[in-house]
């Protein structure tokens, strides 16, 4: 752990898929500070919906690393039940 992720937000449960587009939106903002980055082999922020709007998948996780101290952290929903986290670690 380090001061960025000393600031991190985590949400231990989300409800609604609303809630984790917020989520994603947060993570988003991670990213484009620059202090994050993704981790492959995961979905890209803006892929979790296919072209005809539908979630790509039941289960959809992300997984993004501070570049400073290499800590991850992942964004996990289950679209199905509309429910979801965002903790530390894989
Ligand atoms: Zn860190």
């Amino acid at each position: 752990m380090c001061v960025v992720c000393d600031n991190i937000q985590l949400t231990k449960w989300f409800a609604s898929n609303k809630e984790y587009m917020q989520c994603l939106n947060y993570i988003q903002k991670l990213l484009d500070s620059g202090d994050f980055e993704m981790e492959s082999q995961t979905c890209d922020l803006d892929k979790v919906k296919n072209d005809s709007g539908y979630w790509v998948d039941d289960l959809i996780a992300h997984t993004i690393r501070c570049k400073h101290c290499g800590q991850a952290y992942t964004c996990s929903v289950d679209t199905y039940h509309g429910n979801g986290r965002f903790r530390k670690g894989r």
